[in-house]
Formats: C-alpha cells, sequence, structure tokens
C-alpha cells in the first residue's frame, strides 16, 4: 500500500466518501437520515486511513480494513464500485478489537464480521436502494433469492423477516458445503472455505493487529489527531521495508484467494 492519507474528522470522512460514489442511488442516500450517510456516520466515529496497492497480486485480498486502512479499487460498473467500497465500509464500522483474545474467538469475530459485512453489501443494501439491483451483477446472487415479492406479500420489507433472514444467512453459510450441484451455494461455500483459511494464516500474529488497534481506539476516545499520528508510525514500521505490512500472512492468503478464482 502506498499513498496511505488520514481522514481524521468526522466531516473529512464524510466528504471523502460523498466523492467517491458514483450511482445516483449512492448519492442521494448520502444526506442525513439516508442510510449510506448512516453508515458513514457509524465509520466516522474513529478517523480512518486509505490508500492505493502497491502489490495487488498479494494485497487485494490481504484484508487492510481490520487494521483501519481502506485500499482502493477500480471498477467499470458504477454500482459495483458503490457496493465494494460499501463493503469495506461496513468491515471498518463494526470492527471492535480486544488486547487479548484467544485465537478461537478472535478467528469466530472475524467470521461473524465477514458474514454482516457481506449480508450488508450484498443483500440488505438493495432493501434500502432497490433500484441498484439491475445495476450490479448479471448473475443470480444470494438476495435474489429472498428480495422477491411472492403472491402471499413476503419479500424483505418486514423487520421480523430479516431478522430470521439473518440467522438462516449464517447457518446457510456453513450448510451450504454439502450441496453439490448449485453454483450459487458452492460460491458461497467457497467463500466460507477462503475466510477459514485465512483465520489459519493469522494465527501466529492476529494479536498484533489486535492490540494496534485497541490501542489505537483508545487514543482515538481522547484525541482522534493524536490517534492518527500513533497510527501513521505504527503502520509504518510495519510495513518496512516494502510497503506491504504482514507480507508472510499476504503471500500466504494469496495463494489461496487466487487458486479458487483461477
Ligand atoms: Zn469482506
Amino acid at each position: 500500500m502506498h499513498d496511505v492519507r488520514a481522514l481524521v474528522e468526522r466531516e473529512e470522512i464524510h466528504a471523502y466518501f460523498k466523492a467517491l460514489w458514483r450511482t445516483p442511488e449512492f448519492q442521494e442516500s448520502h444526506v442525513p437520515g439516508g442510510y449510506v450517510f448512516g453508515w458513514i456516520e457509524r465509520l466516522a466515529d474513529y478517523p480512518r486511513f486509505v490508500g492505493d496497492l502497491s502489490d495487488p497480486r498479494i494485497e487485494r485480498a490481504h484484508f487492510s480494513p481490520w487494521w483501519n486502512v481502506l485500499g482502493t479499487r477500480s471498477y467499470d460498473n458504477a454500482a459495483i464500485h458503490d457496493l465494494f467500497y460499501l463493503h469495506e465500509v461496513a468491515h471498518m464500522a463494526m470492527l471492535v478489537y480486544e488486547d487479548s483474545m484467544p485465537w478461537s474467538a478472535w478467528a469466530a469475530k472475524m467470521a461473524d464480521n465477514e458474514m454482516l459485512a457481506s449480508l450488508e453489501s450484498e443483500t440488505l443494501v438493495y432493501l434500502a436502494m432497490p433500484s441498484l439491483r439491475p445495476k450490479s451483477f448479471d448473475a443470480t446472487i444470494w438476495a435474489d433469492r429472498f428480495l422477491a415479492e411472492e403472491s402471499y406479500g413476503g419479500g424483505m420489507r418486514d423487520a421480523a423477516i430479516r431478522a430470521a433472514h439473518r440467522s438462516f444467512m449464517l447457518m446457510e453459510r456453513y450448510r451450504a458445503r454439502r450441496v453439490p450441484d448449485d453454483a450459487l451455494e458452492q460460491r458461497i461455500a467457497a467463500f466460507q472455505h477462503e475466510n477459514e483459511a485465512w483465520a489459519e494464516i493469522w494465527r501466529e500474529n492476529y494479536a498484533v493487529v489486535e492490540r494496534g488497534m485497541y490501542t489505537f481506539r483508545g487514543i482515538a476516545s481522547r484525541d482522534r489527531r493524536a490517534a492518527a499520528t500513533w497510527f501513521l508510525d505504527w503502520y509504518g514500521r510495519l510495513s518496512e521495508p516494502n510497503g506491504v505490512p504482514f507480507r508472510t500472512e499476504a503471500e500466504q492468503f494469496a495463494e489461496v484467494y487466487w487458486r479458487s478464482r483461477a
């Protein structure tokens, strides 16, 4: 990652994302009371960092939002562009950190975070902005099976159904690996396996990130600017000498990531 820059104040964070959105849906929803505004407001509880990938082969799947750095990406499709950023925002806004957490508890926390970020950017976002769906993916996505209104009503507009769906999706992701001839479920199962491999790769070093982020948030609750300075120093040391923090983990996970996309 290079050109890592700090977005310190709440207004700076809003301004960055306001300028980033490319669909009218996201742009129009980034006003007080809007769905997108709500996410950015939550994101803005802490300073955030944005950077550009130095080595996309290993950094694309390196999950830098975990240590509070959003890696920029470009997409031809404006809706997919906005959805990618929503996904990363949801991750960052929902992450919590602990300075002492056993690996298994940490892995479960991270799996939940991925699940909730995916649920938001792959399903719930289409409830907030239904006109986005025809603009995003051509293939059937998870949401299509649940968003459709049936003759009896249904759909996802009901809060109770949303809650049921939330737990159903959690269950289904695990179950998915046993459904052999369903392309969608297989895709979901592949993601699940990747997430498990990712957690395994981080077994040695996950606590370095957790402790760093825990410290950062402690400082930020008193002084946002001091926290940003602390972070850039911490991050700079980890990124030496080639701009990729935790390069070993990045290399190992890149192998998993690109293997399933070959
Ligand atoms: Zn994710």
